[in-house]
């Protein structure tokens, strides 16, 4: 007999799929980063396509380049990608790639022309959570980025942040990094790149936040049926999530 077990409920799944698609008008990215919080990347990336699911969403290429290989159409995007990757396999399997430096731009371009393919990126802008993305370099990055879209070498499909401070709904900060986002949108379409995709809302922000929601949500936490943050948000249970996850273990001493 097991020790210890994690028992993974798949219908939860899909009803935490099925409720935040009920709750907005946006697309859901089911976020399946960390093999897919502990959950089985494979499993949650189909059990989540299955339920409706319009994209997945992880860190790691490798997850991304592992969830194509297993067989799932939907659109794929992967946004932490260092310098060095295997951008070649990415591309060549239609991931979609998160941008957020001139430096990256350049080696996932040059990728995609080795094998002759135009990559669909994603502009990561750092509006304030400072873990990635495009920060004080904008107006360079951007020149960039304007070059390399009109002589095709890529084709910018989507922007996107992430908010520092989402379980907080009342923290100024999460106005603050809204207010960048907008002016960065504005700045992009004024230089005539308007990515059809504008995503920035976690859980927390999909659940407190329909302003944030875009045309993409990106839903993690919730997708395992857990609150982003008891004492702001409330439990589970009063957000009607349903929790995926038992650890079972055999009792070993009682005092
Ligand atoms: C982890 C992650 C999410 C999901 O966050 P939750 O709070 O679990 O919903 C969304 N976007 C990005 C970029 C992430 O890294």
């Amino acid at each position: 007999m097991n020790r210890a077990s994690a028992e993974v409920n798949l219908s939860a799944i899909t009803d935490n799929l099925k409720l935040i698609k009920s709750k907005t008008d946006a697309q859901v990215l089911a976020v399946v980063k960390a093999d897919a919080y502990g959950h089985g990347l494979i499993q949650i990336g189909k059990t989540a396509t299955d339920a409706g699911a319009d994209w997945l969403g992880t860190a790691l290429l490798e997850e991304g380049i592992a969830l194509r290989k297993s067989g799932i159409k939907i659109p794929i995007i992967s946004w932490l990608t260092p310098l060095g990757e295997d951008f070649k396999t990415a591309i060549d399997l239609d991931l979609d790639l998160s941008i957020s430096s001139v430096e990256l731009l350049s080696e996932v371009i040059a990728a995609a022309k080795s094998i002759k393919k135009i990559p669909r990126v994603h502009i990561e802008v750092d509006t304030g959570m400072s873990r990635g993305g495009v920060g004080d370099d904008w107006q360079m990055f951007i020149d960039h980025l304007i070059k390399a879209s009109k002589s095709n070498e890529i084709n910018v499909v989507g922007i996107w942040s992430h908010f520092a401070r989402a379980d907080e709904p009342d923290e100024k900060m999460n106005k603050e990094q809204m207010a960048i986002f907008e002016d960065r949108l504005k700045s992009l379409a004024t230089a005539g790149i308007s990515p059809e995709f504008i995503h920035i809302a976690n859980s927390a922000a999909s659940l407190t936040n329909k302003g944030a929601h875009k045309n993409i949500i990106r839903w993690g936490i919730g997708l395992y049926g857990l609150s982003p943050d008891v004492n702001n948000l409330g439990d589970s249970k009063s957000l009607k999530l349903k929790p995926a996850m038992k650890l079972k273990a055999k009792l070993h001493l009682v005092k």
